[in-house]
């Protein structure tokens, strides 16, 4: 039976019991509105630990102020209906108060990895990603946490964190689910029209543009302006399209893994994918 808890404290308990009792705890931070792609993360980590723990929270400190935080999709009852389906022990679900009481004055604000792409296009989203996943990490003191890497930019912040403030978890990085189109599964996703959902498929086909011209040996600059023609020529309005070092988004040295990253509007609608290119 999946327990829904909402109590921080009460969370916590949970967790160090299970922990003392030698079970090894793996945790899922999520906003909801629950697809396949969060469903993964479950998996995977029901399949690595003994005990899950999915949060569900749309945390408002990582939406701008004309974002869509309002009608960002909240649906837990289906959301706790999809779990109960699973192998999960607990659904974590704060409110506003338990994250944000009253007063609260604290902010997490990571440079190096959270400064450029998303970064600059959403300025103090990754300040609100940082703070309310490290929040998580003190309410659920799991031993290890899921993240997928379709938000690559937000995998790469967040071990960023881990790493300086000494977080004792290990972060996991999961594959990106796809729609049988290649569109990377996302809860914004509900809010496209059907034009602009043809329209999105351009992000998946300016990737596999970029991966062809990467392995060909084509210079990047010349693969950065083909995925930007690939995106304008389906109408989307581009956030940026560019091949960075996958670990620090900096630019490419010669021994970097790189990374291609791109983003843009399809009508109202951002959406952001990314690969992993080979070695060349
Ligand atoms: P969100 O609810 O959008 O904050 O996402 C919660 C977690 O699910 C994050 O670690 C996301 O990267 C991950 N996620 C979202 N969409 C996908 C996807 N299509 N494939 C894999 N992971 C995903």
């Amino acid at each position: 039976m999946v327990e829904l808890i909402h109590d921080p404290a009460a969370m916590r308990e949970r967790v160090l019991a299970a922990r003392m009792a030698g079970r090894r705890i793996g945790f899922v931070p999520t906003m909801g509105a629950l697809h396949a792609g969060h469903m993964s993360l479950v998996e995977q980590a029901a399949h690595d630990c003994d005990d899950v723990v999915v949060s569900i929270f749309v945390n408002p400190t990582q939406f701008g102020p004309h974002e869509d935080f309002e009608r960002y999709p909240r649906t837990l009852e289906a959301d706790c209906r999809l779990l109960e389906a699973q192998r999960i022990r607990w659904i974590f679900a704060p409110d506003r108060v338990a994250m944000y009481p009253p007063g609260d004055a604290t902010r997490v604000v990571v440079a190096g990895p959270a400064e450029p792409f998303e970064g600059t296009i959403r300025p103090g989203h990754f300040t609100g990603v940082a703070t309310v996943v490290l929040k998580l990490f003190q309410m659920v003191p799991a031993h290890a946490a899921y993240f997928g890497a379709k938000d690559w930019q937000q995998t790469r912040v967040v071990m960023q964190m881990v790493r300086d403030l000494a977080v004792p978890i290990r972060i996991v990085v999961c594959p990106t689910i796809r729609e049988s189109d290649g569109l990377a599964m996302s809860s914004r996703n509900a809010y496209l029209s059907a034009s602009e959902r043809a329209q999105a498929v351009a992000l998946v086909q300016c990737l596999g543009r970029a991966e062809d011209l990467w392995r060909a040996a084509v210079d990047v600059t010349e693969i950065e302006l083909a995925m930007q023609e690939t995106l304008k020529r389906q109408g989307i309005a581009v956030d940026y399209s560019a091949i960075v070092d996958a670990e620090s988004l900096t630019p490419l040295r010669p021994t970097s893994d790189a990374v291609a990253l791109v983003a843009g509007r399809a009508g109202m609608t951002r959406l952001i994918d990314n690969r992993l290119l080979p070695a060349r």
